[in-house]
């Protein structure tokens, strides 16, 4: 079954869109963190970034500069918040490949915080030798 995002990338459902290409598309989410708050999705329906082809992903971000600079023009956020989750379990709600865009004003508290304290040096230098052992390769497994 096609996804809502792909819905929306073939007009069947509307959505107020900011920007477009070939393979991106860009509009405000329905519940948004903070006024501009915009999802950059590729056209293509995939699940998650694990997904996307390189040069499908280089799209991507590059639409995610192209509006976050459009949205700092045009709100005057004093910064911008970029966040993207794959799985439900970090929070994914819709299973196709989308970034968050929002825009942050200071003291807005937009967003729950990232956790200080929970991770020692030790882990930390560990946990990245353990990522980056498996860098450039493909499978999850
Ligand atoms: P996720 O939780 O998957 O990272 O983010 C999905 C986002 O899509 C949520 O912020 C949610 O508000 C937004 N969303 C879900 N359905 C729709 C829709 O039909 N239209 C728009 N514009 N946003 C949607």
């Amino acid at each position: 079954m096609a996804s809502i995002f792909t819905r929306i990338v073939n007009g069947e459902i509307p959505a107020a869109t900011v920007y477009e290409d070939a393979q991106t598309l860009a509009f405000l989410d329905v519940n948004p963190a903070s006024r501009g708050h915009t999802l950059v999705i590729c056209k293509q329906d995939l699940p998650t970034l694990l997904d996307l082809p390189p040069d499908l992903l280089a799209a991507v971000a590059r639409s995610v500069q192209v509006v976050a600079r459009a949205i700092m023009v045009a709100l005057h956020p004093d910064g911008v918040t970029i966040v993207q989750n794959n799985g439900t379990a970090s929070g994914q709600t819709v299973p196709h490949y989308h970034v968050h865009i929002i825009p942050r004003w200071e003291g807005d508290h937009a967003l729950s915080h990232w956790k200080p304290g929970t991770i020692t040096p030790d882990e930390l230098r560990e946990l990245a030798v353990t990522i980056s052992a498996r860098m450039g390769t493909k499978d999850v497994a």
